[in-house]
C-alpha cells in the first residue's frame, strides 16, 4: 500500500524536520520543493533566487515542472511526503491530476513563534545540516560551527524580517485554504520535536498505516 502525505505549515513550523523524520521511519521519499529550488543552478537559479529572497512564491509552472521531474526520477514505491507543496489551490489542482493524496498534516504555530524561530535558523554551508539556536534539540554545540563537519553556519538569504512577513501573509492567504481541500490533520507545532512527532505518528496509525 502506497502512502502519500503533504506536510504544510508556515516557515519555521518544523514541517521540514518532521517530514524528514517520518519519511525515514517509513521509508517514504521526502520531497521538499524549497530544497529542490535552492539546489538549482545556472540562469534558472538566478531567476528563482529573486522570488525566494524576497519571500514570494516561485511561479507555479517552474515549481510544477521541477516536482514532476523529481516524482518521475525517484522510485517512491512506498509513497512520499511533499514538504512545502502545494502552496496554493492552483498547485493542488495540478497535483491532484497526477497523484492521490491520503492526508495533509498541518503543523501549526503562532506568528510570534514563527518570527522567533526563523531568526534562530542556521544551516551548514558545507553539509547543509539545519540548526536552530533557540531550539535545544537542534542547537549547535559551538556557536557558528557545524557539529557534524565543522563547516561555517549561515542564515538563509530569505530569512530576513521583510521576507518573513511576506511569507506569513502568503501562507494565510494562499496556503491555509488548502486545509479544506484535503483530509487534514492539525498538529500543535509548539511542542518539542519529539512530542510533535509522537502526535503525527499517532495520527498516521489512526489513518491505518499499520493495517
Ligand atoms: P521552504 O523551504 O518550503 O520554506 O521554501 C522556501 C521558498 O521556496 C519559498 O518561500 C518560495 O519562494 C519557494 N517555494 C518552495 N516551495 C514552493 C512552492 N510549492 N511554490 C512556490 N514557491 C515555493
Amino acid at each position: 500500500m502506497v502512502h502519500n502525505y503533504i506536510f504544510v505549515g508556515p516557515q519555521g513550523s518544523g514541517k521540514g524536520t518532521q517530514a524528514k523524520i517520518v519519511a525515514e521511519k517509513f521509508n517514504l521519499c521526502h520531497i521538499s520543493t524549497g530544497d529542490l529550488l535552492r539546489n538549482l543552478s545556472g540562469s534558472m537559479k538566478e531567476k528563482v533566487d529573486e522570488y525566494m529572497n524576497s519571500g514570494q512564491l516561485v511561479p507555479d509552472c517552474i515549481v510544477l515542472n521541477i516536482l514532476k521531474q523529481k516524482l518521475d526520477s525517484n522510485n517512491c514505491e512506498n509513497g512520499f511526503i511533499l514538504d512545502g507543496f502545494p502552496r496554493n489551490i492552483g498547485q493542488a489542482n495540478e497535483l491532484d491530476k497526477i497523484v492521490k493524496i491520503d492526508a495533509m498534516f498541518s503543523i501549526e504555530v503562532s506568528n510570534e513563534e514563527v518570527v522567533r524561530r526563523i531568526n534562530g535558523r542556521r544551516f551548514c554551508s558545507k553539509c547543509t545540516t539545519n540548526y536552530n539556536i533557540y531550539v535545544q534539540e537542534i542547537k549547535p554545540k559551538k556557536e557558528g560551527v557545524c557539529d557534524k563537519c565543522g563547516g561555517k553556519l549561515l542564515k538563509r538569504d530569505d530569512d530576513n524580517e521583510e521576507a518573513i512577513k511576506k511569507r506569513l501573509e502568503i501562507y494565510f492567504k494562499d496556503t491555509q485554504p488548502l486545509l479544506r481541500h484535503y483530509n487534514t490533520i492539525r498538529i500543535n507545532g509548539e511542542q518539542t520535536i519529539e512530542k510533535v512527532n509522537e502526535d503525527i505518528m499517532k495520527a498516521i496509525k489512526m489513518l491505518g498505516f499499520f493495517r
